[in-house]
């Protein structure tokens, strides 16, 4: 079942109100202001998410999960704004607003993997866990960490580089620091000696802290 954009937000909302607020029902015109939404909220009863009653919004249980993985989505796209991409405040809180609705089934389970199935959103609310975060605990499967976090001897895949500082991204990019490529941690103090290709680098660990690298 595909949402229409309005339709998901007002189930988030709803979610949030009944699952962490300790509310009953959504007041769905107070809530987001919108006359426009009445078409949202048909459609939400009309996939037996939500009961309309007095004009208020009521959650049925196919509507919390429905909800719970739209919350999940919203809150792994702020992750995904403020850890890799760097957006914030306003700016970044917009495109959140926008990105959370492209991340469904399959995508929302690659960027929780490039993010290490984080447990909570910037602001400290949980991510609600999905299949790819238990099979990840089970597995042990450590995602992407920072190099910092490996061992010397330990080898892995550049993930990302998480920098605003432009002459430190070409600084990485110059000695071969680019996702996809392989990287070997040979010294961790005091400081971090890698290799990748045939070249080697050394840098301090303010600048080791900033690539993120997966294990394998
Ligand atoms: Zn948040
Ligand atoms: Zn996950």
């Amino acid at each position: 079942m595909k949402l229409s954009e309005l339709a998901e937000d007002i189930i988030e909302r709803l979610w949030i109100e009944v699952e962490e607020e300790g509310g009953a029902f959504l007041d769905p015109e107070a809530a987001m202001g919108l006359k426009s939404d009445a078409e949202a909220v048909r459609e939400l009863a009309r996939n037996a998410l939500v009961e309309l009653r007095n004009g208020m919004l009521y959650i049925r249980p196919e509507g919390r999960e429905a909800g719970r993985m739209t919350v999940r989505r919203h809150r792994l796209a702020e992750r995904l704004m403020m850890d890799v991409l760097n957006l914030r405040g306003e700016a970044g809180e917009q495109k959140v607003c926008q990105f959370e609705h492209l991340l469904t089934e399959g995508v929302d389970i690659k960027i929780c993997t490039m993010l290490n199935h984080p447990t909570t959103c910037p602001h400290g609310k949980p991510i609600p866990p999905g299949e790819c975060c238990y099979q990840a605990r089970q597995s042990g499967d450590l995602g992407v960490v920072p190099l910092t976090e490996f061992k010397s001897g330990q080898e892995g895949e550049i993930a990302y580089i998480q920098t605003d500082d432009s002459k430190k991204m070409q600084k990485l990019m110059a000695m071969g620091v680019l996702p996809g490529n392989r990287i070997l941690l040979t010294q961790a103090f005091p400081s971090y000696i890698f290799k990748v290709g045939f070249s080697e680098f050394a840098i301090d660990t303010a600048l080791a802290r900033e690539i993120f690298v997966r294990k394998r």
